[in-house]
């Protein structure tokens, strides 16, 4: 069994074919049988994502506001306590974010990505929820902040679709956080990745697809979707030398012991 750590099922239409129930249906028959589908928006995303996951066995959804969105208005306006009750308003709500920095594209102000930042790790320590983090060129800052709000004591949460420096993996490793890899770990120019995650302890390790996006090889460039998580977590199982069998179990244990409002179905 595998589990998808990171998609986006509400982002667009999953397969040629059609929508999530064909994409559901391609993931469980290839093995994927869980899958965390997460927030971007909390004023125009969430209460659909929250509709859609609802009625799904072994789909959850998380809340947070992606750093690209972390300066609109609506946004901005969603309290630390608003964000910790919609947290808290269904089982199937089981992490916070994915928020973060992303100073590659910067669609939002440093200083108002960094804000937002620091309301969702408030808002995680609260209510002991995992927090979801996107990083992209700011690995100074996403550690430096952690650090700060954490009183260096670090905090339990993902580095999602890790793309980061070996330097801020490790950093982020000694902070308590688990290494989530999507299809980037496929790619043919992401050697220094790869090398990364042989270092990467067994009981920190998950994968996902993040999903609509960067779908692995043999499928890049084509529609991403749950099932292909299959694919990084053969690459990976090879990496660190186990049987993909074995990395499916490692990664989905990881998965139930770090998001442990998730609670398998059936
Ligand atoms: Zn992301
Ligand atoms: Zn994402």
């Amino acid at each position: 069994m595998w589990i998808d750590s990171h998609c986006h099922l509400n982002h667009t239409k999953f397969t040629p074919e059609g929508g999530v129930d064909e994409a559901l249906a391609a993931a469980h028959s290839a093995g994927v049988l869980g899958m965390l589908s997460i927030d971007c928006l909390i004023r125009e995303e969430f209460s659909g994502l929250l509709e859609l996951v609802k009625p799904l066995e072994n789909v959850w959804c998380t809340v947070g506001t992606h750093p690209h969105d972390a300066g609109r208005e609506d946004e901005k306006s969603v309290s630390l306590e608003e964000l910790i009750s919609l947290a808290q308003s269904d089982a199937k709500v089981v992490g916070i974010g994915e928020c973060g920095l992303d100073y590659f594209y910067t669609h939002s102000s440093h200083e108002d990505q960094q804000d937002c930042f620091r309301k969702h790790i408030r808002a995680c320590l609260e209510t002991d929820m995992p927090m979801i983090v996107h990083a992209r060129d700011a690995d100074d800052d996403i550690i430096r902040i952690i650090r700060e709000e954490t009183d260096g004591k670090g905090m339990r949460g993902v580095m999602h679709c890790f793309s980061s420096s070996t330097k801020m993996g490790h950093e982020a490793l000694e902070l308590g956080f688990h290494i989530s890899f999507s299809g980037i770990l496929t790619f043919k120019n992401s050697e220094e990745l790869r090398s990364f995650a042989q270092d990467v302890p067994f009981d920190r390790l998950l994968v996902e697809t993040d999903s609509p996006y960067l779908a692995p090889v043999p499928f890049r460039g084509q529609m991403n979707h749950p099932a292909l998580v299959v694919h990084t977590g053969h690459v990976l199982a090879d990496l660190k030398a186990v049987s993909a069998d074995e990395m499916a179990k490692i990664t989905s244990a990881n998965f139930f012991k770090l998001f442990d409002r998730a609670k398998l179905t059936a």
